[in-house]
């Protein structure tokens, strides 16, 4: 029996897991996602206050459509071979798809072990219980992106934060289309920001900057600079200064290996590459494992189509923004932004329990923000 394995168990492994299933209807084709954990990790809800609800249970989404989940992670991937080894378990595909993500890149700096971060739940609860037992605190946040403007907003409410940022701008990486709406956030929630400078030491009792400055703290949270899976390596091909594999329009990296979500990068549309972002890996999920499954079967395959592009980034008490477009545009903002922001958070839940609506949502492979 032929043989489709996705590696990964994250938005994009989820749905190429529902789109490999819903193509292969009832065929003579088994399907494995490999993951270690039992759960879906809703990594852009990890900023919130308890960040353990940001998580759906695998088996409720792969057992109704017949996927195997092998709890286990992936250390070799051969692909000349046709086989990956799993916690010392060899396995053999006849398509993969490579979903697994990508990490934050930890600075190596002295003290480095005293960071906190968000980037995955074991490191989002420690903060949260690190910081739960202080009254009132000081949180030295590094970093101005996407992740950074989150964390910082969100802790605000309850205590001191200094958002730190290389960058002589805060948002480098937004452009200036939401700058003045976050810079307005920021002063509202009395955040303060030291830019054109980084963290270089983490001591037990805060911050050194590069400034030579030192900010007494309770936590320095890092969250600058995300990188695909390492697995990416093992897989001959083209990659960018993110790591991520380049695809082709049916999301192929060469031969019988496809890469969906934060570890490919592949043409959103015309003059843009796709982002690692929830709004790419599940259009890209459900287009991988729509077409490894095509492939096998030989009927047709998909382009990967995305839906416009669109920004929303949560300010806490502040609302939050949301823009259209690459230039990201401000839609809306405050507190019609923060109502746009959760309906995104609400909607990026997988559908549970019932095989006849997750297969319906891995048909409708682009899913266009109504707003
Ligand atoms: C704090 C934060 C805020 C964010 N905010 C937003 C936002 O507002 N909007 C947005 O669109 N995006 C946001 N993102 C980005 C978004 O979370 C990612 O782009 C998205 O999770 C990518 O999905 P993925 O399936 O490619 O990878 P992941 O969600 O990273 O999933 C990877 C999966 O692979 C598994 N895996 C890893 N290594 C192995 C291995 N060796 N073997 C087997 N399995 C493995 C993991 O366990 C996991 O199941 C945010 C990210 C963070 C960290």
């Amino acid at each position: 029996m032929s043989h489709v394995v996705i590696v990964g168990g994250g938005f994009a492994g989820v749905w190429s897991a529902a789109a490999a299933a819903r193509v292969r209807g009832s065929g003579d084709l088994r399907i494995t996602l490999i993951a270690p954990g039992a759960d879906l990790v809703l990594r852009p809800r990890l900023y919130e206050p308890e960040p353990e609800r940001a998580t759906v249970a695998l088996k409720r989404v792969l057992d109704p459509i017949g996927v195997d989940h092998v709890r286990a992670a992936v250390q070799d991937i051969d692909v000349d071979a046709h086989r990956i080894t799993a916690d010392g378990v060899d396995i053999a595909y006849d398509r993969l798809v490579l979903a697994a993500g990508s990490r934050l890149v930890r600075p190596v700096l002295p003290g480095a072990d005293r960071l906190f971060d968000v980037d995955t739940l074991p490191a989002a609860q420690r903060l949260r219980g690190h910081l739960r037992s202080r009254d009132g605190y000081t949180a030295v946040v590094v970093g101005a992106g996407f992740a950074g403007l989150e964390v910082a907003t969100e802790l605000a409410g309850q205590g001191r934060v200094v958002l730190v940022e290389q960058a002589g701008e805060i948002a480098p990486d937004l452009g200036f289309g939401p700058r003045p709406a976050i810079e307005v956030a920021l002063d509202h929630l009395a955040i303060e920001r030291r830019l054109g400078t980084t963290v270089t030491e983490v001591k037990e009792n805060g911050a050194v900057l590069s400034d030579g400055s030192f900010i007494p703290a309770d936590a320095v949270i890092w969250t600058a600079g995300l990188q695909a899976n390492p697995l990416t390596a093992q897989i001959p091909g083209d990659r960018d200064r993110l790591g991520r594999l380049i695809v082709d329009a049916r999301l192929r990296v060469d031969g019988d290996v496809f890469a969906a979500g934060d570890v490919a990068a592949a043409r959103a549309d015309e003059g843009h590459w796709t982002v690692q972002s929830c709004q790419h890996a599940v259009p890209m999920g459900k287009t991988a494992g729509h077409n490894a499954v095509a492939d096998l079967l030989g009927v047709p395959l998909v382009d990967f189509a995305p839906a416009p592009y669109v920004t929303g980034l949560d300010l806490g008490a502040a609302g939050a923004v949301y823009a259209r477009g690459w230039d990201r545009l401000i839609a809306l903002s405050g507190a019609e932004g923060k109502w746009v922001k959760r309906w995104i958070m609400n909607v990026i839940h997988p559908p549970l329990d019932d095989p006849a609506t997750i297969f319906a949502h891995a048909g409708v492979i682009t899913t266009p923000i109504p707003f």
